[in-house]
């Protein structure tokens, strides 16, 4: 018998029928003699609708009362879940992640899990019965109702996992495990069965969806075995099957080294740049520049300063597109005459393509390969930046697709 912790995601939370399925295969589970969480998601579609009509409210609605909006979606699931458990004789309980409670810190709508109390959960489970919890949301010390940011439900999962000790936490969705690329996108993406953790991280970090990067930091800081796995195969299916299907992260870093050297394909769409033309090129600038924008709590992510000429130089940097025309303003408003810049320019239409793998530690070449792939396609590159097991570059967003495709046969990583 092992305590296990299953996430269901939005689709697989869809309707009525698919959760009706999701209680057969947690009862599954549970009749072969373990005792389950489940942390589910909203049904798909229903936070985006909830953040939607937020929007025809107010243009810039007040973050607390957002997060006491988007935090229903998942409270609707738990108990449509419990429900489902209980009408086929399982007994279920859910809970809101402020009766868990799961404590966050204030940043409402990207709140981090600071602690989670399994003292009811351990009481519930020891009682038999299956126990659900809402993913994506938490409480602050003052109990205002928190959310984890979108996609968020994955990190609830392994956070609960790994406060409960689980044996094993298990994230559903709707593709049947980690791809070396967003299978929508390259059709013929193979499926990995095993990812190193530092590749998950890189690649969540990197823009592939399919789990939210905060989850891979859990799962990496408390060693918990994390696997992705399908929700819309026969509920029923053996469960021996079923628990060794999909993709393990796996944390025994050393045992692709000699594998692929590529092993796999991220890539962002929620791109912008900017750059600040003619500054003087002087000590301190790109913290004068960086500093205001960190202060306004936007993240920065590529950066370059280019070669000075007469004393001036141009700095450049990315920012997610959802904080660009709050970067600019702080640029114009609190920067460019402090600094002396000439002007500021943006392009909001860039996107970011990254190979990721451990194997690149061991393979010379595989920048070179990179860019020349590009250049066959006729790509330009606007920015590289590049890590020990990845090598991003900044792209046209009209071209990222092309990118991807091309990567991905260049590195052969398609299927057999
Ligand atoms: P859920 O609602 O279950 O959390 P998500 O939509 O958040 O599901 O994540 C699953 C999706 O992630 C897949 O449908 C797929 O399109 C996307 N995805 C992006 N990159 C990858 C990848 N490398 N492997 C698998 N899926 C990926
Ligand atoms: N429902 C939330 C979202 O759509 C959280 C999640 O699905 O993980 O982002
Ligand atoms: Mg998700």
């Amino acid at each position: 018998m092992a305590l296990i912790v299953h996430k269901y995601g939005g689709t697989s939370m869809g309707s009525t029928e698919r959760i009706k399925n999701v209680a057969k295969r947690v009862a599954k589970w549970h009749d072969a003699g373990h005792q389950i969480v489940v942390v589910p998601s909203a049904m798909s579609g229903e936070t985006n609708r909830l953040l939607g009509l937020a929007k025809e409210i107010s243009a810039q609605p007040d973050p607390r009362e957002l997060d006491m909006l988007a935090s229903t979606g998942e409270q609707a699931s738990v108990a449509l879940l419990a429900m489902a458990l209980q009408a086929i004789g399982k007994q279920a309980v859910s809970y809101a992640g402020w009766q868990v409670a799961i404590k966050t810190d204030s940043a409402h709508t990207k709140a981090r899990i600071r602690s989670i109390d399994d003292t009811k959960v351990r009481q519930d489970l020891d009682a038999g019965k299956v126990v659900i919890i809402t993913g994506f949301q938490g409480v602050d010390e003052q109990g205002n109702i928190t959310t984890l940011g979108r996609g968020g439900s994955d990190t609830s999962a392994v956070a609960v996992a790994a406060a409960l000790q689980a044996a094993e936490c298990l994230i559903y969705t709707d593709v049947d495990g980690v791809y070396t690329t967003d299978p929508r996108v390259v059709s013929d993406a193979r499926r990995l069965k095993t990812v190193t953790f530092e590749e998950m991280l890189e690649m969540a970090s990197l823009g592939s969806k399919v789990l939210q990067i905060r989850s891979v930091e859990f799962a990496g800081n408390y060693k918990m075995p994390t696997r992705v796995l399908s929700s819309l195969t026969d509920p029923l299916m053996p469960l021996e099957e079923e628990a060794i299907s999909g993709t393990l992260i796996s944390f025994e870093e050393d045992t692709k080294m000699e594998q692929a050297t590529i092993t796999g394909i991220a890539f962002n769409r929620d791109e912008t740049k900017i750059t600040v033309l003619g500054v003087p090129d002087r000590p301190g600038i790109a913290y004068q520049i960086l500093g205001a924008v960190a202060d306004a709590n936007i993240e920065v992510d590529m950066i370059i300063q280019n070669q000075s000429v007469d004393g001036k130089t141009d700095f450049t940097f990315t920012v997610p597109r959802g904080e660009y025309t709050k970067a600019m303003d702080v640029l114009n408003e609190k920067v460019k005459t402090h600094v002396g810049a000439a002007s500021i320019t943006g392009d909001a239409k860039v996107s970011k393509v990254s190979v990721v793998g451990v194997g690149m530690r061991s393979h010379v070449g595989i920048a070179s390969q990179m860019f020349r792939t590009l250049s066959e396609e006729g790509i330009n590159i606007q920015m590289i930046s590049t890590s020990e097991i990845k090598i991003s570059v900044l792209i046209d967003e009209k071209y990222m697709e092309l990118a991807v495709r091309a990567l991905h046969k260049a590195f052969g990583l398609e299927s057999a």
